[in-house]
């Protein structure tokens, strides 16, 4: 028997986190590795969104919005604001990641109009990218991005963001945790540099939140963004927050003027006041089912603590990366994510020439015997396999990786096309 597999059972027998599993939908023919992309189903979510539907919305109807609806986006943020380290009138709970990022990048690009750079890297998310070339073209005209290029799509040197910020840089933006290699910005470290040179920054902590400790409060943050439904478990498509340090708050304004925004909604003035504090940047009617539906997943978070869950993950991926280079590099695979625990977050991406029909050989084994394996697939070759402390298993891990070196040595793969699937 192997080593690793005795290891693995031992881990798991001594991880006091090993009890959440049991809090969320599992199947046992199945072990899921791609909680960084859509984070598992709680099952107290099953009943609390069944008692929104049934009971709030079907039989108290619009008397809800005061008894329960009014104050859940607020309620939420308190929670989220724990888990990011930052304060409950810092956080506003609504819209999506790429919308609140429309309306931090309009508010700071706004403020400080002299300063036409905008810096970010090729390792941040595309969508991020996209919304600030958009807002270019549109609005801000004289204003440049530069994008900075990393190492081989993996790593960033904190030297490369110093050399390139200057007094004519307006703002920097980056995604703390990238989405496919799984570096870890140090962001005190950035965050310095940034106020040094008198820029603001919007941090995108979609790919770190609920896995990874991340002190926006004492590393001085000014903005960021961040989604619900990867390590928190909020469900396909549940609503985004954004963050923004209480001293700039009078400062941004939200682009999109609009009643929710508005000081006083249900006055129903003609004119728009905005709102002051963190609520200025909401847009429209909260969107309650899907509200409702993160805080399961976020009481979970803050039951276990996220230090505990970020040490489990800091294990678990030293426990994944032995295995990868015991089993997986003999096969030709090459471990990507960084090695240092301190650059890394929740994930670890390996690549192989083969990686796109591996994971698919994963995902639909042709021996239905055979366990299913979930990880997903970035290009150009990344396969990338999610840590979720909460419910990731030593076991998983080791079961994962054997099952991805038999499908590489006996060739499974070859039963599938190259052809790409629209979601990988
Ligand atoms: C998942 C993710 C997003 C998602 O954006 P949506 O607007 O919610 O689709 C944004 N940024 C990063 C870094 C992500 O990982």
């Amino acid at each position: 028997m192997s080593t690793f597999f005795e290891k693995a059972a031992a881990l798991d027998k001594n991880d006091e986190l090993a009890h959440f599993k049991n809090h969320f939908e599992n199947d046992p023919e199945m072990i899921y590795l791609d909680g960084n992309s859509l984070g598992k189903l709680p099952l107290k979510t099953i009943e609390t969104s069944a008692n929104i539907v049934k009971n709030q919305w079907g039989k108290r109807l619009i008397r809800s919005w005061n008894e329960n609806w009014m104050n859940l986006s607020s309620d939420i943020a308190k929670k989220i604001a724990q888990i990011v380290g930052a304060q409950p009138d810092e956080i506003f709970v609504g819209d999506t990641t790429s919308i609140n990022l429309y309306k931090l990048l309009f508010a700071s690009l706004s403020l400080q109009k002299e300063k036409t750079d905008i810096i970010t890297d090729d390792l941040n998310f595309p969508s991020d990218l996209y919304i600030i070339q958009g807002l270019i073209e549109q609005q801000f005209k004289n204003h440049s991005l530069k994008i900075l290029k990393s190492e081989q799509e993996v790593f960033m040197d904190t030297q490369k963001i110093n050399a390139a910020i200057n007094t004519n840089t307006a703002l920097v933006t980056l995604s703390l945790v990238s989405y496919k290699s799984s570096f870890l910005y140090d962001m005190e470290a950035i965050n310095k540099i940034v106020h040094k040179n008198k820029s603001l920054i919007i941090w995108d902590i979609s790919h770190a939140a609920g896995a990874t400790t991340i002190q926006l409060n004492k590393t001085n943050a000014d903005m960021a963004v961040g989604c619900t439904y990867k390590y928190l478990n909020g469900g396909p498509g549940s609503p985004a927050f954004l963050y923004v340090r209480k001293d700039l708050q009078e400062k941004l304004n939200n682009p999109i003027w609009s009643w929710f925004a508005h000081q006083n909604p249900f006055d129903f003035n003609t004119n728009f006041v905005p709102d002051t504090g963190i609520q200025k940047f909401a847009i429209s009617t909260p969107s309650i089912l899907s509200l409702g539906a993160i805080v399961p997943g976020l009481d979970l978070l803050l039951e276990a603590g996220i230090e505990n869950i970020q040490t489990k993950s800091n294990q678990q991926s030293a426990f994944l990366i032995a295995l990868i280079q015991h089993y997986l590099v003999p096969l030709g695979f090459e471990l990507v994510s960084p090695l240092n625990e301190k650059q890394r977050g929740s994930h670890i991406s390996i690549k192989h020439p083969e990686s796109y029909r591996i994971n698919l050989a994963m995902i639909n084994p042709v021996n239905k015997n055979e366990k299913l394996v979930i990880p997903d697939f970035r290009p150009p070759n990344f396969i990338r396999i999610g840590i979720t402390p909460l419910y990731t298993s030593y076991l998983d891990l080791y079961e994962a990786v054997v099952r991805i070196s038999e499908i590489t040595k006996t060739k499974e793969y070859e039963t599938f096309s190259t052809k790409r699937l629209k979601v990988t």
